[in-house]
């Protein structure tokens, strides 16, 4: 039972339901329509205090079963999200505003991670290493960690928490999870999946709540790793205070300003179908969206229109239906943001080719009035490596269009020339300039002949620079949150050492 008999969700600490300490409460809005989808409680540093404790008390019965007990929970949920494929799909639409397919992808994703995390509990988990010294054995262990914070953004809601929690889980951690304020219904009924898998009390804790509670995970002693998907600005926050406390790990995805470059050997209908889905798919908000297009000049003028031809039309409107291209922002923030570095682009310089960024009159649908709709912004700009907004993530359907004239290494030096480095895409039928790009382009996702968007839990995600340190996905997010050991037993009564070190003990008698 989630709720109190007032309606308002509730917080899930040590294996119960529970109002918390706080009095304040907040709503989850959906995107679409503004319409309320509920109120739920507003977690304080008290609650993850108390989650906090729950989870450390857990840590010891929990490390000692075994990975394969500790997956069977897993199991459960992993059958629970596909039975539920269709209606949570819908409940991610709702309420991030994100189109239909892609919430059943996200979905898909997140029993995706559940299978990955749970079927890698009976694969090894370590490797048996030689010596130099024949009797023996060396082995690389691995240990969990103990209790690991998981902040999480809102659009990704289902997918992300199980990209942090399950492998997290199944290593032998506990956790506590502050899921985002945008999307809190999604993190309740996660809370309630874990909660039916019978997990022991304090394995898995939720707060619901903002910034302030993640602060209190980030900044407990008790916890050992922290896992963070969201913004550049509080993730670099966070790494900051985790990296200074000894033995703590932060591992940290975050946003980019992400290019495509299209080169002189670029197939046009490739080109454009890619940096279309690239610009607008997710309405612009995924970390790995594109807001810039490197295009040669050989091809610009026919890539400008037919790329702006589509942008005029994509359609926009209502997220929970098929045909759908673009649903809405998730707030008003994510709005004024837009609107902010539009004026922004043409301050600079920024010829305008496409202006939907405020939907016309009658376009939407009128039960659509209260939502936070844009459209797409597109611009063509003279490249200049100073220019802010060819520098800094918009994380909405604002997109540069960029000429560039030369050959791969001036187009990836331009595409390098961010202080991001998540994700990246080159257009070419010329294998040396697709390797060119995989060589030298400065991310740690590329696509080639591709859109720069998609992932697949198996694959390593995260990016590097300002992006993040490259570990939130299956096999890296074992790294983050186990500690390994190399352990090194004699089979031989003697004791003999590697690198010709001496084991004779001299004394003054000798
Ligand atoms: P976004 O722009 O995607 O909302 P944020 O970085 O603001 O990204 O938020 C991502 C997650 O981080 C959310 O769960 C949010 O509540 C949380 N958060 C925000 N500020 C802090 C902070 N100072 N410390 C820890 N977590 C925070």
């Amino acid at each position: 039972m989630s709720q109190q008999s007032t309606g308002v969700s509730q917080q899930y600490i040590a294996g119960e339901w529970t109002d918390g300490d706080g009095s304040e409460t907040f709503e989850s809005i959906n995107p679409a329509t503004g319409e309320s989808l509920g109120e739920f409680r507003q977690g304080t540093e008290e609650d993850i205090d108390r989650a906090l404790s729950a989870a450390d008390d857990a840590f010891e019965e929990w490390r000692a079963l075994s990975y394969i007990d500790r997956a069977e929970y897993l199991w459960d949920i992993y059958h629970e999200l596909k039975d539920r494929h269709e209606e949570l799909g819908r409940v991610i639409t709702e309420e991030c505003g994100k189109e239909i397919s892609e919430g059943k992808a996200d979905v898909a994703e997140a029993w995706h991670m559940v299978e990955w995390a749970a079927g890698n509990a009976r694969h090894p988990h370590g490797d048996v290493v030689p010596s130099e010294i024949p009797a023996k054995d060396a082995y690389m262990r691995r240990k969990p960690r103990g209790v690991v914070g998981c902040i999480t953004p809102w659009n990704f809601p289902v997918a992300i928490p199980f990209w942090h929690m399950a492998v997290t889980l199944v290593e032998g951690n506990t956790v506590v999870w502050k899921p985002a304020e945008q999307t809190p219904r999604c993190g309740q009924i996660i809370a309630e999946m874990f909660e039916e898998a019978g997990l022991p009390e304090g394995v898995f804790n939720m707060v619901q709540g903002f910034g302030d509670a993640g602060n209190a995970i980030v900044e407990d002693e008790r916890v050992s790793a922290v896992l963070f998907t969201g913004s550049a600005e509080v993730g670099h926050k966070i790494a900051g205070k985790v990296g200074a406390e000894p033995g703590k790990l932060a591992a940290c995805e975050m946003g980019g300003k992400n290019g495509i470059i299209i080169t002189e050997q670029a197939d046009m209908d490739t080109a454009v179908h890619s940096a279309i889905m690239s610009s607008f798919k997710t309405t612009g908000q995924r970390c790995v969206s594109s807001e810039r297009l490197i295009v040669h000049t050989d091809l610009y003028d026919e890539f400008k229109e037919r790329y702006v031809s589509l942008a005029e039309s994509v359609k926009i409107g209502d997220p929970m239906d098929e045909e759908t291209f673009m649903g809405p922002v998730v707030d008003e923030s994510q709005v004024e943001k837009f609107q902010k570095y539009n004026e922004l682009a043409e301050k600079e310089g920024g010829e305008v080719l496409v202006d939907r960024a405020e939907p016309e009159e009658g376009e939407l649908p009128a039960e659509f009035d209260g939502g936070h709709w844009v459209g797409p912004f597109v611009y063509e700009i003279e490249y200049d490596p100073e220019l802010r907004c060819l520098q800094e993530e918009v994380f909405g359907p604002h997109v540069a269009l960029v000429e560039y004239d030369g050959d791969i290494k001036e187009a990836i030096e331009i595409h390098n020339n961010t202080p991001y480095g998540l994700a990246g895409a080159i257009i070419s039928e010329d294998y040396r300039q697709i390797n060119a790009f995989r060589d030298y382009g400065e991310v740690g996702l590329g696509y080639a002949n591709l859109p720069c968007i998609g992932a697949e839990v198996h694959l390593p995600f995260g990016g590097v620079k300002k992006s993040g340190n490259g570990y939130p996905s299956a096999r890296e997010v074992i790294e983050a949150v186990t500690e390994r050991t190399a352990f090194t037993l004699n089979n031989s009564r003697e004791i003999e050492m590697a690198q010709g070190l001496s084991a004779d003990i001299t004394t003054s008698d000798d």
